[in-house]
């Protein structure tokens, strides 16, 4: 899943190192969250949501009233599930079991 960083990083004219700078990360550390290379922690998650004032599950790529959430039967991990395959749900994609699950 992609996450908003970059895109919203764009939107308001702003480089890498301005936004990394307001935040308190180096800018190449920035640069490997937006590509993906690196998962935030969800302090810094907050931090990047509250910078851009939006929330963290959008800054996420998530909408949330796209997605429904799922609890896998077999392994107990809870993952989100775009809501128009809430019907096809076919395989957990943690464990790979063939009850609660979905592919995308
Ligand atoms: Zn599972």
């Amino acid at each position: 899943m992609k996450n908003r960083i970059k895109q919203l990083r764009q939107k308001n004219h702003l480089t890498l190192k301005e936004v990394s700078q307001k935040v308190g990360m180096a800018n190449n550390t920035l640069s490997r969250y937006e590509t993906g290379k690196r998962e935030p922690k969800l302090e810094t998650w907050q931090k990047l949501a509250d910078y851009f004032n939006v929330s963290v599950t959008y800054l996420q790529g998530i909408d949330d009233e796209d997605y429904i959430e799922f609890a896998c039967n077999e392994c107990g991990h809870t993952f989100k599930v775009p809501r128009e395959l809430e019907t096809k749900v076919v395989s957990c994609p943690f464990c790979s079991c063939q009850e609660t699950s979905y592919e995308v």
